[in-house]
């Protein structure tokens, strides 16, 4: 049995929803909350495929865990697939959530609803020390509307409106979110992988 997986990511929003996603695996989940200050998270790829993977390599082998790693964004249809993996420095480093939804809402500003079609995407990869790795992805559609509503979630959830739920992603409880969410997609479909490896592995 593996007794401990490490999630690659400092961000405590996605550490909830993954934990959430995570709770009946009968593992420890640690995060990089848990390793102060001693790996510092590298996203050079141009893809959240690339990025997801460099993440869960560089973890898993800097720990010595079985490590998993997210890499997702936002692609609008209207603006090419933009922000996508730039969606956290959307508008400049430091990320900013506040100042990157803003950016987006200026430059979707005058394009009508039909056209405010966007993707959340999530790209999650697993790699363990003996380099075994399994990436899989989700995808959850929206609409971006043009003022912010809901203070739940993290990111472009205020902006993100699901239509067959009458709400944001920050008007769900992290709950509603696990069940529509991108992430969840990848997660659950990753999840009978990690079963599997969960009884295999020392
Ligand atoms: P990453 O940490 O490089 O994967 O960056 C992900 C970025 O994409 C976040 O900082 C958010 O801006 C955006 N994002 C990803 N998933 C979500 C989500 O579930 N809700 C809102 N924004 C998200």
């Amino acid at each position: 049995m593996i007794s401990k997986l490490l999630m690659a990511t400092h961000n405590q929003g996605k550490a909830a929803e993954l934990r959430n996603l995570l709770a009946d695996l009968p593992v420890q989940i640690l995060t990089l909350a848990d390793f102060p200050d001693e790996f510092v998270i590298e996203e050079t790829g141009t893809t959240f495929l690339e990025n997801a993977l460099q993440k869960a390599k560089a973890a898993a082998e800097f720990f010595g865990l079985p490590t998993l790693a997210d890499d997702s964004g936002l692609e609008v249809d209207a603006l090419q697939g933009q922000p996508g993996v730039y969606s956290a420095r959307f508008a400049g480093e430091p990320c900013d959530d506040q100042r990157n939804n803003l950016k987006l809402l200026q430059l979707m500003q005058g394009i009508p609803t039909a056209q405010r079609t966007a993707s959340f995407v999530s790209v999650i990869a697993f790699v363990t020390p003996q380099g075994q790795v399994f990436t899989t992805e989700g995808h959850c559609e929206g609409i971006i509307l043009e003022s912010l509503r809901g203070t739940g979630g993290f990111g472009y959830d205020p902006l993100f409106y699901l239509p067959e739920l009458g709400k944001t992603m920050a008007e769900l409880t992290l709950a509603e979110k696990n069940t529509v969410s991108h992430r969840a997609k990848a997660l659950k479909a990753m999840v009978s992988e990690l079963q599997k490896l969960c009884m295999q592995m020392k």
